[in-house]
């Protein structure tokens, strides 16, 4: 069964992008300085339009996390079980994902991770995954 996949739109294209160049890529108000996760056309404190495409590190940690023994939904069947999570990164923005290279019972609150750039099955995509720093 073929997973869904992201579509990109004129305005996340940029993060997509940035993944495929193996960077986390972030949009930053010139306004107020406040950093934007997800990408949107409008900054979340001031609503200016004047957001800049930065790249950061994606360096991060974990804000929180659920094991799902259940499938999401039928197309990730064979991810079971899921290792979901909420990561902080250090610019404050939080994102979901997936975590990848650990153990169930290693996660815990608080650990720093970092970015893995996992190509998609049909190799035309990137997606943003997590792992324990090294
Ligand atoms: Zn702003």
């Amino acid at each position: 069964m073929d997973k869904p996949l992201p579509l990109a739109t004129p305005t996340s294209q940029p993060f997509w992008e940035g993944l495929r160049a193996g960077e986390v890529r972030l949009q930053r108000c010139a306004e107020c300085d406040r950093w934007i996760f997800y990408p949107r056309s409008n900054c979340t404190g001031c609503l200016s339009n004047d957001l800049v495409w930065s790249t950061v590190s994606g360096l991060g940690q974990i804000h929180a996390f659920t094991i799902s023994r259940i499938p999401t939904a039928a197309f990730f069947a064979d991810e079971v079980p899921q290792k979901l999570a909420v990561i902080e990164l250090d610019e404050g923005v939080r994102l979901t994902t997936t975590l990848v290279d650990i153990e169930e019972d290693a996660i815990e609150i608080g650990m720093r991770v970092e970015p893995v750039f996992e190509a998609t099955e049909g190799g035309e995509g990137v997606l943003l995954r997590y792992r324990p720093t090294a």
